[in-house]
């Protein structure tokens, strides 16, 4: 079943395959929203930009997400700044905000109409003992100076909980109009665009060449935003892939906020409401396991969702009106991997589930590579960091753990 914001993808401009040959100062790999948002940032800096996608524009992770656009990473900030320091720790929540103020500000000046809504983010406890590691990470949050309100008592948010802290001011949009706008804004500032156009391989020589079907395309710089690098860019043992599953749910009107939620269970629940004229919406994900169980754990992990919605809409009339899944890749220490990997060849990955902020740090903070300019992020997203540090191990070795037992083996045996 095509998800909603695929079905989008019908009405939008579509794009060309590249069939000769051409140059650029930088060609993008991908076409979701990290590519598109590079490309964007790049030619509104000046920069001869050419794009190319295997697909279609989106068709991979991005049409598939939730799209939370949200300073809440899914590794706790106590656990950052744990492994990698307090101010790194704050330097990642503040990355975050300027991704989502970023976000906002290509929306205004490019006018693209995409349901943006700033709302508040509610992490909630599904258990006392779920509340009790929500306020340890808000202790974290006092520490570090972040913006957020504690309650111990959950009645307002209308729906079974033990608590939840507030953060304000984060946001929502829908991606496939964020993205086809983007395409459309990149494009009038002189990014040329190909669909269907897979770059099969990236030889070098005295510039960067990369060989498609019908044509090569010379570059002095590439950005590999293909979710995964294809590459093999020494960047496979610092990422996990998983599976995370998605219902769209019909709910009457003003049942709960229009806002974004998530639960601190491992895997976590997460789910957005957004309003509608007769009926709202509500949008539930969760259930995440390692994709090496591959689809045999699609209708168990349906089924954990459900029941778990009927947990939270207890005794509320709903309508489940379309169900799809899509790729995780989860850093292994807990950070997305940006930067450059080698000389003229940058990366952008592992951005768990937390694409839509760290495809805009992506874009801003690559951009600033590749004109020189300095970008106080560079060492923290550095892709060539070392995990091999025993906290960064053992932190994450804990996390596989309890989304095993959470998940995968819950549903294989339920
Ligand atoms: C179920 C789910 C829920 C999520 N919820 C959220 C959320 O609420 N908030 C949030 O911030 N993030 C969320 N995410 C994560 C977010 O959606 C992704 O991190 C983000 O969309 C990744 O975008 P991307 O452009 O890097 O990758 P993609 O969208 O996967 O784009 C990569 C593109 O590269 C193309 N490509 C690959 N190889 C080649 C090649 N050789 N040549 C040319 N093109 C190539 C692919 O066809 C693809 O279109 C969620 C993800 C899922 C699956």
């Amino acid at each position: 079943m095509a998800t909603t914001w695929e079905e989008e993808g019908t009405k939008r401009k579509k794009y060309p395959n590249l069939d000769k040959d051409i140059s650029a100062d930088i060609v993008v790999i991908g076409g979701g929203i990290t590519g598109l948002l590079n490309a964007y940032l790049l030619s509104e800096a000046g920069q001869k930009v050419v794009l190319v996608e295997a697909d279609e524009l989106g068709n991979n992770a991005t049409l598939r997400t939730t799209a939370f656009i949200t300073q809440v990473i899914d590794t706790d900030y106590s656990k950052v700044a744990d492994i990698f320091g307090t101010k790194e720790a704050k330097q990642v929540w503040e990355s975050h905000g300027q991704a989502i103020d970023q976000i906002e500000r290509i929306i205004n000046k490019e006018n693209i109409s995409c349901e943006f809504v700033r709302c508040s983010d509610y992490l909630y406890a599904s258990t006392k003992k779920q509340f009790e590691s929500i306020q340890e990470e808000f202790r974290t949050y006092k520490e570090l100076g972040f913006k957020g309100e504690i309650f111990t008592d959950g009645k307002a948010l209308n729906f079974p909980n033990y608590g939840y802290i507030e953060i304000h001011n984060q946001a929502k949009f829908n991606p496939a109009q964020f993205i086809f706008g983007i395409a459309e804004a990149a494009e009038k500032q002189g990014v040329m665009i190909f669909e269907d156009t897979e770059a099969l391989e990236i030889t070098e020589d005295s510039q960067i060449r990369i060989k498609t079907h019908h044509g090569d395309i010379t570059t002095g710089k590439v950005i590999l935003a293909t979710y995964k690098p294809f590459t093999n860019e020494k960047t496979h043992l610092k990422k996990a892939m998983y599976r995370s599953y998605i219902l769209e749910i019909e709910i009457p009107k003003n049942t709960l906020k229009e806002a974004i939620y998530e639960d601190d269970s491992n895997p976590y629940y997460y789910f957005r409401i957004d309003s509608g004229k007769e009926k709202d919406r509500m949008i539930i994900g969760g259930e995440d396991h390692k994709d090496i169980f591959g689809k045999s754990l699609r209708k168990e992990s349906f089924k954990g969702l459900e029941k778990y919605l009927d947990k939270i809409l207890k005794n509320i009339k709903y309508k489940i009106t379309k169900r799809w899944d899509g790729p995780i890749l989860e850093p292994s220490d807990g950070l997305a991997l940006i930067g450059e990997i080698k000389p003229n060849y940058y990366v952008a990955t592992g951005f768990s589930g937390n694409g839509m902020t760290y495809s805009t740090i992506s874009a801003i903070l690559l951009r600033d590579l590749i004109l020189a300019r300095r970008n106080a992020w560079t060492s923290l997203y550095d892709p060539t960091r070392t995990i091999l540090k025993p906290k960064r191990l053992a932190s994450k070795a804990k996390d596989y753990i309890e989304e095993f037992f959470g998940g995968a083996l819950k549903n294989l045996i339920s």
